[in-house]
């Protein structure tokens, strides 16, 4: 058996191997050491004819969904060893063989598994820092590809997913990423997978037969789009050789472009708090936690993922508002529908577990519930006419037979069990029937006998007992062993009483075991059999699931935009953003009644490309910006928005710079992480991009920040190089003097009242530039010492230079934004490490050293050159 398990680890070796002996998994070696490490479990040994005993420990098969749910949680794949025969018909040694191996994105687990949330496994082809990205979730057969042309998008897009586990090539695995903080931080399982994934003809073998085309051209790949090609392919490898299975619900593809969708960078995700907050990582205080009202966990799936990727195209969204404007229209019918939905469970999941053949009864009743009411929600649908909710109704399917198929067959309360019968309703087969009269007739007819048995014979507490290892048998105690007569074949002898069987008994014992043997034998081919009709209607299914989504994730976004007063927005082309009266979605649902300001915005992309916004700290200037980038970030996902009204230019991307944050993980201190953006933004911001930046330039030192800051303006309003609108909030109130320079540029402040020597936040946004910061009121107001406070107005009054603004005054506006002395730059750090090299060939002996190792050497500078 040791032998048989050796065999089986070499060809697992990265995985935990679960070892089915009799009820238990077992697992051996260091595989043991780890998960009785991990899991807690008690740490034992066995002999395998070595000196020292094997370290093993097991986990008992019934239960084995919780031990390896928990090493996936800590990053551990699992390979699941079964006994492929029944051991006691087996001849020697059982048949064993890996049946899947469990890992982070394989994962089908409903009790790991977040059901508001996709789990994604993604697979990653780099070459020359351009790479294919394949991401699929296996529970509900969704797959996507796409073709992205740097390592920074390609974080991005890792990051619009947040997948559980990324596999990739080794170009993926060296390219500039921090592997480590996306392990650690971002809990993602990377691995590299084996280099004869990324065969092309392999891959576009693997394609055709997963989703069952002649060609690839029709699934959307074009032929110069290898790394796509190599991607897909390699995710559909590892899928085959971890699932063991044909996977026939993965059945559809979508190859996209990331420009299709707005393009929201990594930390301007987090930033925005879309989906969870910077802070804790909740969902409660972000914008999903807002906008999520839906009643089915595939809704919820839906619209974050609209959240996640708002449209750019302005008749995609129109369509999204216009179905909302019709529930909005009529709200008894959205809020039955949204009642029927309430029925539905995640329909896309329990559909997959079908096709998968791992879906048990209790699931079948769910699939039945959820499918219910589809035909009245279909005839609720007909009172819409927009072109989504149509579209919407025309893509439910009421499944009306696979309903009554069901409603015939499950009983209302069914097992979990496949193997002890009692799944199926009277009337829906008769040889089921037929098996189950004579399971109950037999119990009659035993009953029958015991009585006709106990009257004859005399004994009064005479019975017929039944146990698994001695089928049906009569118990007689033994104040009554005299009076059991001679047709009475005594099968075992106890302390207090003894055992006997007749021929009668024995007659009816074979007839009820028989047929309950049958009985089990035949609902579980039965069973098997209905699923297998269910698993035959996989696209009528997943088509409905899809459009049940579509539907739930629009009544919710009609259901909030009631419920918070939000309006349509108008949506163009010409890069206006007018909005009035706007809200910020998030902080207005924290205060309590009505306290939240309303402001207006608006921005062109002529005169009124720039505000600058000043104000004192804490005057809502991050919430005003914020809000702005959030208004037109709803209006693109199609959700009406929190405004009196607003007019909103689609813009391909957002990005924003937003407070300062250390990024101690990848090593980079505040200013070095804030520049970085800053970097970003000014290299991938088009003319049709909204900025949000937020105190820009205030990690280093007055000057040197106060100079980026102007110099970051004066290059964003230039149409010729940048042109994007922006909203820039700074303490800098000498940026104010841009306003008269730049014709893009207007000055806003948020206004406050004076009070004495307090300050009262109006939090109203007026035209104007402020000239304090009020940041010691503020610090007065936190409860900063007194004395602190007077010492800091006194060093305050002193400080103030007033000849900064002359100076400021003087400086002329710059077109020329050419480089200046080029080829003589060099960098810093570079430039150091580069002497340090020198000087070590300096001192080099080289006579004392052999070829190989100069050549060693050799190349040890090189490397550090590099
Ligand atoms: P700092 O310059 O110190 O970063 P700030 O000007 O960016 O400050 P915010 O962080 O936007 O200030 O706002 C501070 C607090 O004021 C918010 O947490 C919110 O509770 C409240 N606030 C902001 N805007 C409004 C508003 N329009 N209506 C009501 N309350 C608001």
């Amino acid at each position: 058996m040791m032998a048989q398990y050796m065999e089986v680890k070499n060809q697992y070796k990265d995985c935990i191997l679960f070892y089915r002996l009799g009820d238990f998994y077992e697992m051996f070696f260091d595989d043991a050491l780890t998960a009785s490490r991990e899991l807690e479990i008690t740490l034992t040994g066995r002999d395998c004819g070595q000196e020292e005993r094997a370290p093993m420990c097991g986990v008992p098969y019934h239960a084995c969904d919780i031990y390896i749910n928990k090493l996936i949680e800590k990053g551990y794949k699992v390979a699941i060893c079964e006994q492929m025969e029944d051991p006691k018909l087996a001849k020697g040694l059982v048949k064993r063989e890996v049946i899947r191996i469990v890992t982070p994105g394989t994962n089908m687990s409903q009790a790991i598994l977040d059901e508001t949330r996709n789990n994604y496994l993604m697979c990653i082809f780099g070459c020359n820092e351009e790479y294919g990205l394949a991401v699929c979730d296996i529970t509900t057969g969704e797959f996507r590809s796409c073709h992205v042309s740097s390592t920074a998008k390609l974080y991005d897009e890792i990051n619009k997913y947040s997948p559980t586990e990324i596999i990739g090539n080794g170009a993926f695995l060296s390219c500039d990423l921090n592997f480590d903080y996306m392990k650690e931080k971002m809990k993602i399982t990377i691995s590299e997978a084996p280099s004869h994934y990324f065969n092309d003809d392999t891959c576009e073998d693997f394609i055709k037969r997963q989703f069952k085309v002649g060609s690839i051209d029709g699934l959307g790949i074009e032929d110069d789009q290898e790394d796509i090609l190599i991607s897909v392919g390699a995710l559909l490898q590892y899928l085959h050789e971890t699932q063991k299975n044909s996977l026939d619900h993965i059945n559809r593809m979508d190859v996209y472009s990331i420009e299709d969708y707005m393009i929201i960078d990594s930390s301007s995700r987090r930033n925005l708090e879309l989906t969870e907050t910077l802070r804790d990582k909740q969902k409660r205080g972000s914008l999903l936690w807002v906008m999520d009202k839906t009643k089915t966990a595939m809704g919820a799936r839906m619209l974050r993922n609209m959240i996640e990727q708002p449209l750019i195209h302005k008749d995609d969204i129109e369509a999204r508002l216009d179905a909302i404007a019709e529930l909005n229209n009529s709200v008894i019918d959205r809020d039955e529908i949204r009642e029927y939905l309430n029925t539905i469970y995640d329909l896309e999941r329990l559909m997959t577990r079908i096709s998968l053949r791992t879906a048990n009864p209790r699931d079948l009743l769910a699939f039945k519930t959820s499918i219910h009411l589809l035909p009245a929600i279909i005839q609720l649908l007909g009172n819409f006419y927009s072109d989504g909710l149509t579209e919407i109704r025309e893509g439910i399917d009421d499944l009306h037979d696979l309903y009554e198929l069901l409603d015939r067959a499950i009983v209302d309360e069914p097992p979990i069990l496949i193997r002890e019968g009692g799944i199926f309703k009277d009337g829906y087969l008769e040889d089921i029937d037929t098996l189950k009269n004579a399971t109950t007739d037999g119990k009659n007819w035993i009953a029958e006998l015991e009585t006709r048995e106990r009257e004859k014979t005399g004994i009064k507490n005479l019975k017929i007992k039944f146990n698994k290892v001695f089928g049906y048998y009569f118990d007689v105690t033994n104040s009554y062993k005299s009076l059991v007569p001679d047709y009475f074949i005594r099968k075992q002898t106890l302390a207090n009483s003894e055992r006997y069987t007749t021929e009668e008994l024995d007659r009816l014992a074979g007839v009820i075991l028989g047929s309950s043997d049958k009985l089990v034998a035949l609902e579980y081919n039965t069973y098997v059999e209905l699923r297998d009709t269910l698993a035959a209607e996989l696209t009528r299914v997943q088509r409905t699931a899809h459009n049940i989504a579509m539907l739930d994730a629009l009544c919710s976004l009609s259901y909030v935009a009631i419920k918070n007063g939000y309006v349509r927005p108008d949506i163009n082309n010409d890069g206006v953003i007018n909005i009035k009266d706007g809200r910020h979605p998030v902080v207005e649902k924290m205060l309590n009644n009505d306290m939240f300001i309303t402001n207006d915005t608006y921005l062109n992309n002529h005169e009124s490309r720039i505000s600058i916004i000043t104000g004192p700290n804490m005057a809502g200037k991050s919430t005003y910006m914020r809000q702005t980038a959030l208004i037109v970030l709803m209006a693109q996902v199609g959700s009406f928005v929190p405004a009196a009204s607003a007019d909103i230019g689609i813009c391909d991307r957002i990005f924003t710079r937003v407070g300062a944050s250390d990024d101690l993980a990848s090593g980079q201190s505040t200013f070095m992480v804030e520049m970085s953006e800053v970097a970003n933004i000014l290299r991938n911001a088009t003319k049709n991009s909204l900025l949000i930046l937020d105190e820009i330039g205030r990690g280093t030192s007055t000057y040197d920040g106060l100079a980026i800051a102007w110099a970051v303006v004066e290059y964003i309003s230039n149409s010729e190089l940048l042109g994007a609108k922006t909203l820039f909030a700074t303490h800098y109130h000498e940026l104010t003097e841009l306003e008269g320079k730049l014709s893009a540029v207007n000055n806003y402040c948020i206004a406050v009242k004076e009070d004495g020597d307090d300050i009262v936040f109006l939090r109203k946004i007026v035209k104007g530039g402020a000239d304090r910061s009020y940041g010691i009121q503020v610090a007065k107001l936190a409860g900063v010492p007194d004395v602190v406070i007077a010492r800091a107005n006194e060093i305050c009054n002193q400080l103030i230079d007033k000849d900064i603004t002359t100076k400021l005054k003087e400086i002329k506006i710059t077109n020329d934004f050419k480089p200046k002395n080029d080829d003589t730059q060099m960098s810093m750090f570079g430039s150091l490490a580069e002497s340090q090299v020198i000087e070590d060939i300096k001192c080099v002996d080289l006579s004392n050293m052999t070829p190989m190792k100069a050549l060693l050497y050799l190349n040890e500078l090189q490397e550090r050159l590099k």
